[in-house]
């Protein structure tokens, strides 16, 4: 039997455009953001733009961070700071649109995106969380490392954008105010003193995300899916030839990144010592990496390897503390989102009811310190000393399961 000869993309896209077009009868000329001509106002849907939300925001700095306060244990400097730098934009949002509804141009604005620092585990990611849920607005996360300069040239970052409109199930108005969240940035410094080195794809990603950051509009169908082309087609045609708002701005999306940046601290005091080579602290002088990093300044970000425009695109600058023991057991016993309720749901799910005493939680969270991954070190704990239980118990008739300090030291024993 002879084997077809397999279509190039070019020639299966081609082919695409061909039936699209006999399918929509002339009606079109092939993919949506192809054939989108200029949009003109009367184009768009009338109930879209005319209902467009004037964003409502009525929250002050202290009303988010006792949001925040119920779920994220310490990191209290983080919280003021997320919480000033979040109403001072949704606020700048609200000006905005109302100046739009009055048909004015809105002033001119300085995104106030912010970059995080701190180790891994410590509630980065959850505040944001929290607050993305607070607001009500979409958040998208991703790892700075999932991107290559050269990939889908630029397109990579932009399906951020467009991960938002999918978390706003759809609604592109409310993505425009969402927040992306992108861990791992340290990573893609170009390592110090390497100036015009081969390295430079963790330049190119700073690069594509620094036009993401401005003022951009993203097509809301990626050019390189053809899936996605299909689909507007598709939508377009049933409109009735009706065509559609195709991009979402990214103006007052706020972008906030974090990463570990583990050797700044070393670099801000080396600074702040004036950079004496050779220069060691007596033991009295050691600060905690913390608090050094609260001096930290754009050109340390600089040194470590990030470009000028892009940290000069993150004026907010916060620092996560370490959790350590106590901080756990707090975690454990106060946040409204802990662990331990989970593991109580677990177990109630089969009638028996576990209770966990203040030792147990003790042993929990010094055993979670030390696998120094922070809050996340409780999980593997946990599921360590209660794994056996969790298999055990269920149809035993047992009732009670009280986990203290010797369970969760020898669960095997017990
Ligand atoms: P990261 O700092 O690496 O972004 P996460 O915020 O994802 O860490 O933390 C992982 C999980 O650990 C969270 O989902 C949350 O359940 C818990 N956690 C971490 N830090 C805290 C904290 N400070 N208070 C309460 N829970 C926390």
């Amino acid at each position: 039997m002879s084997q077809p000869n397999n279509p190039s993309p070019e020639e299966l896209q081609q082919r695409l455009q061909d039936f699209l077009r006999r399918a929509m009868e002339g009606g079109g000329s092939g993919f949506a953001p192809q054939m989108e001509p200029e949009a003109e106002e009367g184009d768009e849907p009338p109930t879209e733009k005319k209902d467009a939300k004037v964003f409502d925001f009525p929250y002050t700095p202290k009303n988010i961070k006792a949001h925040l306060d119920r779920f994220v244990i310490k990191q209290d400097e983080a919280k003021k700071v997320l919480s000033i730098a979040v109403c001072d934009h949704y606020n700048a949002v609200r000006a905005a649109n109302q100046k739009l509804a009055e048909s004015e141009t809105p002033p001119p604005y300085t995104k106030q995106n912010i970059i995080m620092l701190g180790p891994t585990g410590v509630g980065k990611t959850y505040l944001i969380k929290c607050l993305a849920e607070l607001i009500g607005v979409p958040m998208v996360k991703a790892d700075a490392t999932k991107f290559t300069e050269t990939g889908y040239v630029g397109g990579d970052v932009e399906d951020l954008v467009r991960d938002l409109v999918n978390q706003a199930d759809g609604d592109a108005e409310l993505a425009q105010y969402g927040i992306i969240y992108i861990d791992e940035i340290d990573k893609l410094a170009a390592p110090p003193n390497q100036q015009g080195g081969r390295d430079v794809s963790g330049r190119g990603v700073q690069t594509n995300l620094l036009k993401l950051m401005e003022d951009t509009d993203v097509p809301m169908r990626s050019q390189t899916d053809l899936q996605s082309q299909l689909q507007a087609a598709m939508e377009f045609q049933r409109r009735g030839g009706k065509y559609h708002k195709e991009t979402i701005s990214t103006r007052y999306i706020l972008f906030i990144v974090s990463g570990a940046f583990e050797k700044l601290p070393e670099m801000v005091e080396k600074r702040l010592n004036r950079g004496e080579i050779g220069f060691k602290p007596e033991p009295t002088d050691l600060k905690e990496p913390e608090e050094i990093l609260t001096e930290v300044a754009t050109r340390d970000f600089i040194d470590y390897g990030l470009e000028p425009e892009f940290i000069g695109r993150l004026p907010v600058r916060v620092a996560c503390n370490h959790l350590k023991v106590e901080d756990l057991f707090d975690i454990m016993q106060n946040s409204e989102g802990s662990l331990i309720r989970q593991y109580e749901a677990a177990f109630q799910a089969y009638g028996i009811e576990a209770m966990f005493t203040d030792d147990g939680l003790q042993a929990i969270a010094e055993q979670a310190a030390e696998e120094k991954t922070g809050a996340r070190g409780l999980a593997t704990v946990c599921e360590r000393a209660l794994r056996h239980f969790k298999f055990e118990l269920p149809g035993s008739g047992i009732r009670q399961l009280v986990v203290n300090g010797e369970v969760v030291a020898k669960p095997d024993a017990e």
